[in-house]
């Protein structure tokens, strides 16, 4: 063991304190910070997880030209010459970046600043664009500036939170825990406003599931509803606000009373009323929104809508209030600062604004700054696909699975000219379409900041040595700069480096004028740098311990420094639902998975509660499309399919489909929800929907259903569906195909290891079996089944952890039974301690447990990173009522 590092968690805007521990054999084992403001110690299941993420498995750890390994030096050479010359063939605009929110804040600076200040382009957008950019549009619309006005601990003083298109117990584990904390202690009320009924709903006060798209006109209403009680004081909004009249005419427009506003948004008459009174009632109110007000063609507008709310309340900027945007990546809120989007300059300047590129200009010494905005994320592809960007150079992000209209992004990634792309991970679609791949550090090697939901920095510190010839991104960058010749503007010696520069340019003018400034930390030393504690922007001489709150003194950013409310009315849905696509397809996260899996997907614990892909249906549905649950279905959307395993759950409202949005070509044949998506994107902020998809359900009818167990990960499968997923010691392949099951055994049996194999065969029952053993420890196993039989394989992937087969786990193997070698404790609830839905329902019948605490104490679940507590609390209320029942 070797010294604990303290360092943030690489997943979701929270921004956990993490402590890690390398063991000195490439691992670390994790902990949470407690000192960490974030999160005071807690981690959720994919934080206390990453331990299990670090293995070199899938990683990119040389340069590659065309597939061929290459030097450091060939491949900066091949990357600089090549922009070089279709800059000289065809302008500045021929080359792009394509960014993310993964990178740390000094990584996304570099790029930026060579892209728009010495390339010359706008071309530069990020994957951000896809998680919050109508946050960013609509904190803009009102208050002249990019900015998340409050803090966490405002969640906790409220009395009343409102989470909106937030399933803040899956999407922000620990912000869920630190509410449900506050919870315990005194009264808040929450309310949960999404289509869908998720954790987040239980134990809450109300869940409004509203029809995916209406929040404008819910939140209109709601604000029609506080002016006829009086609880607007327009005088004194109108001190600091412009809009207040227009915007309530609006609003009593489009959503008069609670039965127009209940109609127009599919919800009881008396739930919208219930929802109006509780926010009338209640002063200090929180609203939480995430990915499901922004990933919408009306994203800015509803972002504007419940800012709206807010400002004409004067619910804003004082402690337990304020509208409040959680950003899904670790670095979202970053890549906003250092003004990777498209439409952004830097440091929270805008293109709009003279003196600002007159100053970004002067104080980067830039030779041919880009003096408009850019094309955003689906726009730049829309141009790659044209012939019009020749170099595409991606970073840290997979656009082959993640933007709208995938399968068309891959023809874009086929034909153009040049695809270069710089990641940890050689496991990702997008780098199987790239001519030229840079390995860069993963977390635990690189070394920088990140920035959080609620505007706080940390150092993400490295623990690990750097693996094989894998470099920093800023260096790599600045490398390809200066060999376009801005050496002197790139020569950049590390990361404190760069942070100064950017805290410099922050400052740069400033007077107080720009909401982001980091002026405070313009001169921080190495050694300083490296010792940086958490800290909220804004960090100036005034505040050198940085800032809590913005806008408690109602001064906004706008050149008069009033805030701006945005009278709204619903726009109309840009594909709706019709006769051929009559599902709406809502797309999000699983609990245990993020994003495109190459992390998380290394981890057995977090892999195999959700090992499939799965699309969830309302009963009413199910049976009216003669859907089964666990069968087969197709979705097909105009722009694309995907085929995935059918849940019937009430928690779908009739009419809407969930399925999440982590499969990809290397987990799974043919499962990537982004592949259905529609290119419409919000017209101000270019956000693409991902909430509301037409599409139509399928069943699919396979001959043969099959489990694949081995020890090493198998490749090439042959079938047309499958899914992979990483067991403990093993991996786990679900696949399912046409022909006779002899036919898939043969098939089948060519992934299969050397070793002595130990055979079933059933051609009447249509069930084969075959084992694998080497030295005497299971190597592979293998059944394959009719389709509509089920099956548990939990049992046999525990055998992967024995060195030698005892007779009878033998003899299970071939009958297919756990028998005595185990109980079925069915699917993962509790990843932490590895506790099963089945073990947990016999216990709570059996032992009659009646709270979460009692499972704790029985079975130890819930008491790791209480990430399944809502399920626990869930699995209470079901198994309680089959006992009533029964
Ligand atoms: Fe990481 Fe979980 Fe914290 Fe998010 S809530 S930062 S995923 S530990």
């Amino acid at each position: 063991m070797t010294d604990t590092v303290r360092t943030t968690c690489p997943y979701c805007g929270v921004g956990c304190g993490v402590l890690a521990t390398p063991d000195g054999k490439g691992g670390a084992t994790i902990a949470g910070d407690p000192d960490h403001p974030a999160n005071y110690g807690r981690l959720c299941v994919k934080g206390s997880a990453l331990g299990e993420t670090l293995s070199m498995e899938g990683r990119l750890l040389h340069p590659e030209i065309g597939g061929r390994q290459a030097s450091w030096a060939q491949a900066l050479d091949s990357v600089s010459e090549s922009i070089r010359t279709a800059i000289a063939e065809h302008g500045p605009n021929s080359v792009a970046f394509y960014l993310s929110g993964q990178l740390l804040t000094e990584d996304y600076y570099v790029p930026n600043k060579l892209m728009k200040g010495f390339i010359g382009s706008n071309n530069l957008d990020t994957n951000s664009r896809l998680c919050m950019a109508s946050s960013v549009a609509g904190h803009r619309r009102a208050f002249g500036s990019d900015t998340v006005p409050g803090c966490y601990e405002d969640i906790e003083l409220a009395d009343l939170v409102i989470l909106t298109g937030s399933n803040l117990a899956w999407c922000h584990p620990v912000l869920h825990q630190r509410l449900e904390a506050a919870r315990a202690t005194r009264n808040i009320k929450v309310i949960v406003i999404d289509p869908r009924r998720t954790a987040s709903c239980v134990g809450t006060d109300l869940h409004l599931a509203l029809t995916p798209g209406s929040d404008v006109t819910l939140f209109n209403g709601l604000l029609a509803d506080l002016d006829r009680r009086g609880l607007i004081d327009r005088e004194a909004v109108e001190d600091y606000a412009d809009g207040v009249a227009e915007t309530v005419a609006a609003a009593k427009r489009a959503a008069p009373d609670v039965q127009t506003t209940a109609k127009l948004c599919g919800l009881a008459p008396g739930d919208v009323a219930q929802f109006f009174e509780l926010v009338a009632q209640h002063e200090k109110v929180v609203t939480l929104y995430s990915q499901g007000v922004n990933q919408s063609t009306s994203g800015s507008d509803k972002v504007n809508a419940i800012i709206n709310v807010h400002l004409a309340t004067g619910r804003i900027g004082r402690p337990g209030m304020g509208p409040f945007s959680l950003t899904g990546q670790p670095n979202a809120m970053g890549g906003r600062e250092v003004g990777a989007l498209a439409n952004q300059l830097a440091a929270h300047m805008d293109y709009g604004d003279a003196g600002a590129l007159d100053r970004v200009r002067r104080f980067w010494k830039a030779p041919s700054l880009a003096t408009g905005a850019g094309p955003k994320a689906v726009q730049l592809f829309e141009r790659v696909a044209r012939g019009e960007i020749r170099v595409l150079w991606i970073m840290a992000t997979n656009p082959a699975v993640s933007l709208p209209r995938s399968d068309a992004i891959r023809q874009a990634l086929e034909a153009c000219p040049l695809v270069i792309v710089s990641d940890a991970m050689r496991w990702s679609d997008t780098v199987e379409h790239a001519y030229i791949r840079l390995p860069a550090l993963a977390w635990g090697e690189k070394d920088g900041t990140v920035t959080n939901s609620e505007r706080r920095i940390s150092r993400q510190r490295s623990f690990l040595p750097q693996p094989g010839e894998a470099r920093p991104d800023w260096w790599i960058v600045s490398e390809v700069a200066r060999r376009l010749g801005f050496g002197d503007e790139f020569a950049y010696d590390g990361p404190a480096a760069i942070f100064r520069e950017h805290a410099a340019l922050s400052g740069f003018e400033n007077d107080g004028s720009r909401d982001f400034d980091l002026s405070g930390l313009a001169t921080v030393p190495d050694q300083a740098y490296d010792a940086l504690a958490p800290v909220q922007w804004p960090v100036t001489a005034a505040a050198p311990e940085g800032t809590k709150r913005f806008f408690a003194d109602r001064r906004f950013f706008t050149s008069d420094h009033r805030a701006k409310l945005v009278p709204l009315a619903a726009r109309k849905v840009a594909h709706p639902v019709d006769r051929d696509y009559p599902i709406t397809l809502l797309t999000g996260r699983e609990r245990d998975h993020w994003h495109t899996l190459n992390r998380t997907g290394k981890s057995a614990r977090l892999t195999l509660r959700a090992p499939e892909p799965v699309v969830a249906v309302n009963p009413a549905d199910a049976q009216r499309l003669h859907l089964d649950d666990g069968g087969l279905v197709k979705l097909q959307s105009r722009w694309g399919g995907m085929i995935a395993r059918l849940r019937v759950t009430d928690d779908q409202n009739p009419g809407t489909a969930f399925a999440p949005m982590h499969w990809n070509d290397h987990f799974s044949a043919y499962a990537r929800v982004n592949a259905l998506a529609h290119p419409a994107v919000d017209p101000l902020s270019g956000q693409p929907e991902f909430k509301s998809i037409p599409v139509r359900l399928v069943p699919i009818k396979r001959d043969w259903e099959a489990v694949l167990l081995m020890r090493s990960r198998p490749v090439g499968i042959d079938a047309p569906y499958w899914a992979i997923a990483s067991g403990a010691e093993h991996w786990r392949v679900f696949a399912a195909g046409d022909g006779t099951p002899e036919q898939a055994l043969d098939q089948l049996s060519t992934l299969l290891p050397t070793g002595n194999s130990l055979s079933f065969r059933d051609p009447v029952g249509k069930r084969f079996r075959s084992a694998v053993i080497a030295d005497g420890a299971l190597a592979a196993w293998l059944d394959i089944r009719p389709p509509s039989m089920q099956l548990d394989t939990d049992w046999v992937g525990a055998l992967f952890a024995k060195d030698r087969l005892s007779p009878e786990e033998r003899r299970a193997l071939l009958v297919g039974r756990a028998g005595a070698v185990t109980v079925d404790d069915g699917p993962i609830v509790c990843a932490c301690h590895h506790v099963g839905r089945s073990k947990i329902c016999r216990a709570i019948a059996k032992d009659s447990l009646a709270d979460v605490r009692a499972i704790g104490v029985a079975l130890g679940a819930g008491t790791g990173c209480g990430s399944c507590i809502p399920e626990l609390r869930s699995l209470l209320a079901e198994t309680t009522k089959v006992e009533v029942a029964a």
